[in-house]
């Protein structure tokens, strides 16, 4: 096989700068073949989530299947799971089949404040989606819902993290860096412990840096790089995004893994 190839489980974004269309992008340029199983479709653009259509899980499950049956794939990443049997479903599917690396992103609300996943929904993402993270992805606000914890200090990033593992997660990166406090995120597999410095920039370009980060580290794994490099890279490469982003429409422009 000459392409690693990935699938994404997770919600579409019109404007294209998150989601699924982030997650193509940056699979792709990272020399990965990407397929999609949308769990939900959203009007939005720079400013703001304006509807989200949550998408039937039997149909979801169904392009998971249709997919894993022809193509395959070597690697999995989850993104927007929306509601409690959007998750149901999927993690039935990934455990019932998937034997493959899964980077579950955690996702819960937009950078603009909408809800992307539903109120009742954390305890089902801890339950179920958790135990089946090759990586967890979290940002501090996820990390803090996940735990029941307050993030304040390094220390209690690392503990959060340590919660996580406990939980069933097998490796935890805790995004910090964009916060001047931290400034950096924070890596483990249980063995090793990695602070990964980052390099603040000052801008509101970052729609969909979560995704295209959580993508990279899929798309490493389906390649077969050790876990801290596909980890490594990808930080890199969301740096990037971020820098190379152009403003595009009135609100937050997307990080760009492009341009
Ligand atoms: N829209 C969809 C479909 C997403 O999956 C995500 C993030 O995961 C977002 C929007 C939010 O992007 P951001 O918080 O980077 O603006």
């Amino acid at each position: 096989m000459s392409r690693a190839r990935v699938l994404v489980i997770a919600g579409s974004d019109s404007s294209g700068g998150a989601g699924i269309q982030a997650d193509l992008k940056t699979v792709s340029i990272l020399g990965g073949f990407g397929m999609t199983a949308i769990t939900a479709l959203t009007a939005q653009n720079t400013t703001g989530v304006f509807g989200v259509l949550p998408i039937d899980p039997a149909f979801v499950i169904q392009q998971i299947d249709v997919c894993l049956s022809d193509i395959g794939f070597d690697a999995v990443k989850t993104g927007m799971l929306a509601s409690v049997p959007l998750i149901e479903a999927i993690a039935d599917a990934l455990q019932r089949q998937v034997t493959q690396p899964v980077v579950v992103d955690p996702v819960m609300i937009a950078k603009s404040g909408a809800p992307l996943l539903a109120d009742d929904a954390v305890g089902a993402v801890i339950r179920r989606m958790v135990p089946l993270a090759t990586m967890l992805t979290p940002n501090l606000h996820e990390a803090e819902r996940l735990t029941g914890r307050t993030i304040r200090t390094p220390d209690q990033i690392r503990e959060a993290a340590q919660a996580l593992l406990d939980l069933g997660a097998k490796a935890v990166v805790i995004k910090a860096g964009h916060r001047p406090e931290f400034e950096q995120d924070c890596f483990t597999d249980g063995r090793d412990w990695l602070t990964l410095p980052t390099k603040r920039i000052d801008t509101t370009r970052t729609h969909g840096t979560g995704c295209i980060f959580a993508s990279a580290i899929a798309t490493g794994l389906a390649q077969r790089m050790p876990l801290v490099d596909a980890v490594n890279r990808a930080k890199r490469f969301i740096q990037r995004a971020i820098e190379q982003a152009l403003p595009f429409g009135a609100g937050r422009s997307p990080a760009d893994p492009i341009a």
